[in-house]
């Protein structure tokens, strides 16, 4: 995967220097992975895609035929979606909804709220007695569950089963399903549970995690239609190649639709949906030495591919050779075999990979940097210092115009 896909690769090659950097996204390729994962699944599982992981329109369209639904965490976020794909459904969930939020997405007849703290249920439910008159609104707590011992092990980012500003601790959310089963707030309606505990979670994490918010809102002892398990599927920076296992995560889930009939189980996922599809092309402006090391500069950086400074990792890549070279100066490369790929801010934290092996990098050159479909550009301080915004270009082998 690190590989750019043939369409990209093209794209990649035949862009001019001055239409970089690009983000470049396969459509195609986003649309046969969804496919893929959708099989995967089984009867009964529900996918909601997580639109904070890339909200592009072209993005939230095409994965259109292969989700249920989107999730947004933000009023900006409903607004964007609403409008992106017209007329799907929606889960509002994230800590702090304004009223303001709130009242526009019972305006817009949002389907779903996950309901993030008790004052939130009281003002949901003043607030749907004013402005969704005669109609009940669908709520899910959502809970922060303690998961079984070492199952969040690998997790890079947890928000459940310790001490988070995310969801209800258990009594708080058990309460809240009660009032809400005994009918406290008449204009609402207790659909299920919701539990997102953490991200960069294997398929038998993924698993336990399941497990464990399904047996929690089962032994409730009230009716539920739903129970949404989050999102969080990792994505192996270092290891592109390898996928979460969904042909696993699926069989699990199938033995937990099978043991409660009549229950659907929703996930969802955000990052392991669209990180593969997208790359971050550039091309390499200088190479120089420093200290015994070698340093290769790059257009671009990460103030619009800010991944590799939050996750702390190198962004997988590859390098596309480039032999014209159209300056009358000297073409600078690299003499040894490895070199840090940085961008064009003045700080230090501007790398976007470390010690990559790329014997004679030139300036010139190209670099595709892959996995940067998700939480990739939405993510990136755009402005500092104030270089030019990358191009996009949205590969799409269904129409012949892009
Ligand atoms: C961020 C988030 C997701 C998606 O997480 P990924 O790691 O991108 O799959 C799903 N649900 C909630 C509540 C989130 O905050």
């Amino acid at each position: 995967m690190t590989g750019a896909t043939p369409a990209v690769h093209d794209r990649a090659r035949s862009l001019p220097s001055t239409g970089l950097p690009s983000y470049v996204y396969d459509l195609t390729a986003l649309r046969a992975h969804a496919a893929a994962v959708r099989d995967a699944l089984p009867e009964g599982v529900e996918v909601y895609y997580a639109a904070k992981a890339n909200p592009e329109p072209e993005i939230l369209a095409a994965l259109g035929p292969y989700v249920d639904g989107y999730e947004v965490s933000s009023g900006g976020e409903l607004a964007h979606v609403a409008d992106a794909v017209p007329g799907r459904p929606l889960a509002f969930g994230g800590p702090g909804k304004t009223p303001d939020e709130v009242t526009a997405a019972l305006e817009r007849g949002v389907e779903r709220f996950h309901v993030e703290s008790a004052y939130e249920l009281r003002v949901l439910a003043e607030l749907a007695r004013r402005y969704a008159p005669g109609r009940r609104v669908a709520v899910l707590p959502r809970v922060n569950l303690p998961v079984p011992d070492g199952s969040l092990a690998g997790s890079s980012l947890t928000m459940g089963g310790r001490p988070t500003p995310f969801g209800m601790d258990p009594a708080q959310a058990r309460e809240a399903v009660r009032a809400l089963a005994d009918g406290t707030y008449p204009h609402l309606e207790l659909r299920g549970v919701h539990a997102h505990l953490a991200s960069g979670l294997e398929a038998a994490e993924q698993l336990a995690v399941a497990e464990t918010v399904v047996s929690w809102a089962t032994g409730l002892g009230v009716p539920l239609a739903e129970v949404n398990v989050g999102g969080g599927m990792t994505v192996d920076y270092t290891r592109p190649e390898r996928l979460f296992d969904w042909a696993a995560y699926g069989k699990g889930l199938a033995r937990l639709t099978e043991a409660h009939p009549g229950l659907t189980l929703r996930m969802e996922p955000g990052r392991a949906l669209t990180a593969y599809c997208g790359w971050y092309v550039t091309e390499v402006l200088d190479v120089k030495h420093s200290h015994g090391e070698e340093f290769a500069v790059v257009r671009g950086g990460t103030h619009h591919l800010r991944t590799p400074a939050t996750k702390g990792h190198d962004q997988p890549c590859s390098v596309l050779a480039v032999d014209a070279w159209p300056h009358p100066w000297p073409r600078p490369a690299a003499e040894g075999e490895r070199i840090t790929v940085a961008g064009q801010l003045c700080t230090p934290k501007d790398v976007l990979a470390r010690n990559l092996r790329a014997p004679g990098l030139r300036a010139g050159d190209r670099v595709a940097f892959a996995l940067a479909g998700a939480y990739a550009w939405n993510i990136s301080h755009h402005d500092f210092l104030m270089h030019p915004r990358p191009g996009f270009h949205f590969l799409d082998a269904e129409d012949e115009n892009v």
